[in-house]
């Protein structure tokens, strides 16, 4: 392995290593596993898992549910407000 593949492997093992955070939600890092090949994993608590493999780019294993969550609570909240209003014009 060449001492610039070697550095980029070690680049993006050190990124997975050093989230603290979901990257997409902010949800805290909940722990993380490595290997000295340059596989490193995040696992975070809102259930996604952001890893490297042996030194490839960095993918989302798990994808965050936090936005989509998010959209729903909103969508809900709206929909709870419209049918709090409708309730109070029948009444
Ligand atoms: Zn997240």
């Amino acid at each position: 392995m060449s001492d610039l593949m070697d550095a980029i492997r070690r680049a993006r093992a050190k990124a997975i290593v050093n989230l603290s955070n979901c990257p997409v939600c902010g949800a805290r890092r909940i722990g993380g596993t490595g290997n000295p090949n340059g596989t490193e994993k995040a696992f975070f608590d809102c259930g996604s898992v952001f890893v490297t493999y042996g030194g490839e780019p960095i993918e989302p294993q798990v994808h965050c549910a936090g936005p989509s969550t998010l959209a729903a609570a909103h969508l809900n909240d709206e929909l709870g407000a419209a049918l709090a209003a409708s309730k109070a014009g029948a009444a």
